[in-house]
């Protein structure tokens, strides 16, 4: 039997092999970059290690899972600490606003900040949150495959009335302004959008679903979320997975319409029972892994946003930090309408600060440290040049936003590192700089991602930008979904 063969090792692949290995397979993972995790990477500046991809941990229990399959625990690997605080949340008129983790602690918490008829109405929606995640969690995000006669017929038709709940046909946006008076906790919560690379204005309200995830928990990771992937690929390799870095695949190889193989960009082949793919659907759609396999998965639908990013050493003032902290801009509806109807970078660009070491409590500014700046950016890093002269303006908006809410920080060039559009795109072949796959816009938009199976034999798929969508554990739970499938498919070819 041929090795089963894992392109790329994100998130998605790295579980793909790992739960792979721990069902008896023998596998091999092509990876194009020098170490493992894709977007959940680290980069050196001025001597620290920085996040340069993801920064907010949820869903432990699913990695904690993952490793227990494997015969490990996540709290051997990784150091995680809960936060109490999710983030710390900034405006031009001054205020600010923390908000916990904890359930009741949270309801005081907008209770002091815009009053108790908001916080009446902030638990209400906490509590839909919980619904729509209820009803979502297996009968939808566990699902091989994203269909709506799956969703249907897995709630059972008992429950029907509850999947109305999950209000699939009122934008994010709109359903917000029904339990949040106050335009800023509204700004806030619609920020879950971006959490998909999607606008408030066009993503479904559905995604009211990650108050309830956030509020399961969020860990701060010592020494980086980085460490997460480290430990996913120390792990698979303990379990016997064979990982062969600076290697890309130059395409998948079909024989008798099934895949048999892959070929590396250097004329190397090697031969596959069976190949999971965590590579962004885009470069399968555009045809670079194979004219033939265009139509083994989805059509292609819009992108979803990209990022502007600084990871810098540097001194802040002004501004007391938390670990996460978003500095809102002033005109949300023209920020998304900047970033997906115009192609542009906003004008007044909603902020996101990772103060990486920062610790629970720890309100220390006024001295050197690492961060993650972040803004949300078109995907078009592989039409438009991202120049000197665009990241200066870029990051000139950057910092004018946060000046207004008192915040200073100066940035020395030689310990800065800026990940544009084009960079992402680079990085990621074939999305353009997408960094959550396909745009999550619309209520049918979950429902023709590409599943755990490709459409030709042989073909698995793992990754954010396939079911069950984007983001750390989403990408995971794919990659668990992937192996599961292929799995199956073997084991049943090989009884007949
Ligand atoms: C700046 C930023 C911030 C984010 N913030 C968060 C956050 O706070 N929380 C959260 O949960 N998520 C966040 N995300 C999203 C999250 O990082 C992704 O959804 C997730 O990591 C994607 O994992 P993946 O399995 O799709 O693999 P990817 O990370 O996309 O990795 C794919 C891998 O495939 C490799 N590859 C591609 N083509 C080939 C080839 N031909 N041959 C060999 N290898 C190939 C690539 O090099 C890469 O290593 C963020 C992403 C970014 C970029």
């Amino acid at each position: 039997m041929n090795p089963v063969v894992v392109i790329g090792a994100g998130v998605g692949g790295l579980v793909a092999a790992l739960e792979l290995a721990v069902r008896g397979h023998e596998v091999t993972v092509l990876e194009r970059a020098a170490t493992p995790g894709g977007k959940l990477r680290s980069i050196p500046v001025a001597g620290q290690a920085l996040d340069a991809g993801p920064t907010v941990f949820t869903q432990k229990p699913w990695f904690d899972d993952i490793f227990a399959r494997a015969g490990a625990r996540l709290d051997e690997h990784l150091r995680l600490t809960p936060l109490t605080v999710l983030a710390r949340h900034a405006w031009s008129d001054g205020s600010r606003f923390d908000l916990p983790t904890d359930g009741e602690a949270a309801v005081d918490a907008v209770g002091r900040f815009a009053g108790r008829e908001e916080a009446q109405r902030y638990r209400r929606f906490r509590a839909d949150a919980a619904a729509i995640y209820e009803v979502l969690e297996q009968p939808f995000m566990c699902a091989s495959r994203p269909s709506l006669p799956g969703l249907l017929a897995r709630v059972g038709f008992r429950r029907l009335p509850a999947l109305a709940a999950i209000r699939p046909f009122t934008s994010l946006w709109r359903a917000l302004g029904d339990y949040f008076h106050d335009q800023r906790l509204r700004q806030l919560f619609a920020r879950y959008a971006t959490y998909v690379g999607a606008s408030p204005w066009h993503a479904p309200a559905t995604l009211m679903l990650i108050a309830h995830v956030e509020s399961l928990g969020v860990w701060q990771l010592e020494g980086g979320m980085a460490r997460l992937a480290e430990a996913l690929a120390n792990l698979a390799a303990a379990r016997g997975v064979t990982f062969r870095y600076d290697c890309e695949v130059g395409g998948i190889e079909r024989e008798g319409g099934r895949v048999r193989g892959v070929r590396l960009a250097d004329g190397e082949r090697i031969a596959a029972s069976a190949v999971v793919a965590n590579v962004d659907v885009g470069a399968l759609r555009n045809g670079s892994l194979g004219a033939d396999l265009r139509s083994a998965v989805p059509a292609h639908a819009a992108r979803s946003s990209s990022a502007l990013t600084w990871n810098v050493v540097a001194r802040t003032a002004g501004f007391p930090l938390h670990h996460h902290n978003v500095f809102f801009g002033d005109d949300y509806a023209e920020e998304f309408a900047a970033v997906f109807e115009r192609g542009a970078l906003p004008r007044d660009p909603t902020v996101y600060v990772c103060a990486q070491d920062a610790r629970l409590d720890d309100d220390v500014d006024a001295r050197e440290r690492g961060l993650l700046c972040l803004i949300n950016a078109p995907a078009n890093g592989d039409r438009v040049a991202y120049d000197a002269a665009r990241v200066a303006q870029a990051e000139k908006t950057m910092r004018e936003r946060l000046a207004r809410t008192g915040m200073t920080l100066s940035i020395e060039p030689a310990k800065c590192v800026v990940t544009s559009p084009a960079d992402f795109a680079a990085r990621f072949p074939g999305a353009g700089g997408a960094i959550y796959g396909p745009v999550g816009h619309g209520w049918r938009a979950s429902f023709v991602r590409g599943g755990a199976r490709g459409r030709v034999p042989g073909l698995y798929l793992a990754g954010g930008s396939v079911h069950p969508g984007p983001g750390v554990p989403m990408a995971a739970l794919s990659g668990r979904l992937a192996a599961a499938a292929l799995d199956e498919d073997l084991r049943r070819g090989a009884r007949r």
